[in-house]
C-alpha cells in the first residue's frame, strides 16, 4: 500500500486501522470472512477500469476480449463447483442476484412466498422495507415453536391458500438443513418456481456437506462472500435453458449495467480455491467448529436455537443469562469480539434490541482456529456476558481488558495478511 501511504495517508489510515481490527479481534459474524491474498489482488486490478455491458462475445463495448475470459473462467468453474448447466456470475450482491431472479419468472404484483425476517429469511425475501416487500405480494413462513425448524406442513398449507409464483427456501440465520426436495414437491404441486438462496451454506453446498439445491430448484442464487470465501457479489445457477435466458435479461439490461469485471475474475479466483480438496477440509472444520462452540456455550448455561447446528452457524438464546441481544453484541465489540444481535423464534422484544445472537465459524476458521480455540473462546463469551452492567452492553474496565488481552494473544496465534 506504498502508494496509498504516500499520496493518501487519510484513506491509508482508514485502510491500516481496519486491517489491524481484523487482524486483532475475534470474527464471529456468521456472513463474514477473509479472502486469499489471490482474491485481492484480482479484486484490486486494473480489470476495473473496462466496461463490458452484455455477455461475452455479445458485448455494448470494444476490447473486451479479456474480460470475456475472464467472465467466461468463472462460469465454468462455478458451473462446475455446483454442477450447474447456466450460470451468471455478474450480479452486484446477493440482493441483486434475487432480485433478477424473482424478475425473471415473475412480474411485481404477483405474490412470493419466503421466509419471514424475524424467523432467520432474508430482507430479499419478502420483507415490507425491502424490494421484494414493495414489487411482491408476500406470504411469510416461519418455524415451529417447539422445534424452532421448518415446519414443512405449513408451509404446504400456505402455498396452497396463496398459490405463490415464486417460492424461496434459504436464510440467513437458520442452522439446520432445509428439506429442498420437500419444497419443491410443495412448489410442484401449487406451480410456483422454487428459488433457493444458497447465500450462507453455499461453500458447504460446494464441499459436499449439504445437499446441493441445484438438483432441485428452478433457481439457486448466492452471494460469493460468505461461507464461499470470495469477493462480496453474487451469482445465480439454473439448469433449464429458457429460465437462463430470462436470468441474463433480467440481470442485464434488467436491473445492472456494466458488469465490476475485477469481482469477476476474484469469483473466478474463489471458484478455482473452492474446487481444491483443501477446500473441502475447510469447509469441515467449519463444520466441527460451529458444532464445538454452540455445544461449549451450552455447557455453560446458554441455549442452542434448535438444540444446535448443522451448518456454520448458530443462534444463542440469551434469556438464561437475562442479557439482550442488543447489550451482548456492544459488550462483546468492546471486548474485541464480533458477532451480530438477532431475534429469535417466540422474539419478545424489538429486532433493535432482541433477545439473542447469532454466531459463525467461517471466518476464525480461516485463520485455521479449531475445537480447542473454540472452547477458549466459548469461555471469553461467557465471561463477557456474566459481566454486563447495563443495557449499553457497559462492561467493568478489568474485564474489557482481560478479555480483550486473552483475544489478542489467541488471534496473535493465528496471523492474518502475513506482510500486507
Ligand atoms: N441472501 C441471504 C440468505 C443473505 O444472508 C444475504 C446477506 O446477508 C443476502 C441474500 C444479500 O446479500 P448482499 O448483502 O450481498 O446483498
Amino acid at each position: 500500500w506504498e502508494n496509498l501511504m504516500r499520496f493518501d495517508p487519510e484513506a491509508f489510515e482508514i485502510l491500516s486501522e481496519e486491517l489491524r481490527r481484523q487482524e486483532e479481534g475475534i470474527e464471529l459474524i456468521a456472513s463474514e470472512n477473509f479472502v486469499s491474498t489471490a482474491v485481492m489482488e484480482a479484486m484490486g486490478s486494473v480489470l476495473t477500469n473496462k466496461y463490458a455491458e452484455g455477455y461475452p462475445r455479445k458485448r455494448y463495448y470494444g476490447g473486451c476480449k479479456y474480460v470475456d475470459l475472464a467472465e467466461d473462467l468463472a462460469r465454468e468453474r462455478v458451473k462446475e463447483l455446483y454442477n450447474a448447466k447456466y450460470a451468471n456470475v455478474q450480479p452486484h450482491s446477493g440482493s441483486q442476484a434475487n432480485m433478477a431472479a424473482y424478475l425473471a419468472v415473475a412480474e411485481p404484483g404477483d405474490t412470493i412466498m419466503g421466509m419471514s425476517l424475524s424467523h432467520g429469511g432474508h430482507l430479499t425475501h419478502g420483507s415490507p422495507v425491502n424490494f421484494s416487500g414493495k414489487l411482491f405480494k408476500v406470504i411469510s413462513y416461519g418455524v415451529d415453536p417447539v422445534s424452532e425448524t421448518i415446519d414443512y406442513n405449513i408451509v404446504e398449507k400456505l402455498a396452497i391458500e396463496n398459490k405463490p409464483k415464486i417460492i424461496v427456501a434459504g436464510g440467513s440465520a437458520y442452522s439446520r438443513i432445509i428439506d429442498f426436495k420437500k419444497f419443491r414437491e410443495i412448489a410442484d404441486r401449487v406451480g410456483a418456481y422454487l428459488v433457493v438462496d444458497m447465500a450462507h451454506f453455499a461453500g458447504l453446498v460446494a464441499a459436499g456437506l449439504y445437499p446441493n439445491p441445484v438438483d432441485f430448484a428452478h433457481i439457486v442464487t448466492s452471494t460469493t462472500h460468505k461461507t464461499l470465501r470470495g469477493p462480496r457479489g453474487g451469482l445465480i445457477l439454473t439448469n433449464d435453458e429458457e429460465i437462463a435466458k430470462a436470468i441474463n435479461k433480467s440481470v442485464f439490461p434488467g436491473i445492472q449495467g456494466g458488469p465490476l469485471m475485477h469481482i469477476i475474475l476474484a469469483k473466478a479466483v474463489a471458484f478455482g480455491e473452492a474446487l481444491k480438496d483443501e477446500f473441502k477440509e475447510y469447509q469441515q472444520n467449519i463444520l466441527s467448529n460451529a458444532k464445538a462452540l454452540a455445544r461449549e456455550l451450552e455447557n455453560r448455561g446458554l441455549r442452542i436455537v434448535s438444540g444446535g447446528t448443522d451448518t456454520h452457524l448458530f443462534l444463542v438464546d440469551l434469556n438464561p443469562k437475562e442479557v439482550t441481544g442488543k447489550a451482548a453484541e456492544k459488550a462483546l465489540e468492546r471486548a474485541d469480539i464480533t458477532v451480530n444481535k438477532n431475534t429469535i423464534p417466540k422474539e419478545t422484544r424489538s429486532p433493535f434490541v432482541t433477545s439473542g445472537i447469532r454466531i459463525g465459524t467461517p471466518a476464525v476458521t480461516t485463520r485455521g482456529m479449531g475445537v480447542e480455540e473454540m472452547a477458549k473462546i466459548a469461555e471469553l463469551i461467557i465471561k463477557v456476558i456474566e459481566n454486563i452492567e447495563d443495557e449499553k452492553g457497559n462492561l467493568p474496565q478489568d474485564v474489557i481488558h482481560e478479555v480483550s488481552e486473552e483475544v489478542h494473544k489467541l488471534t496473535a496465534r493465528f496471523p492474518l495478511y502475513k506482510g500486507l
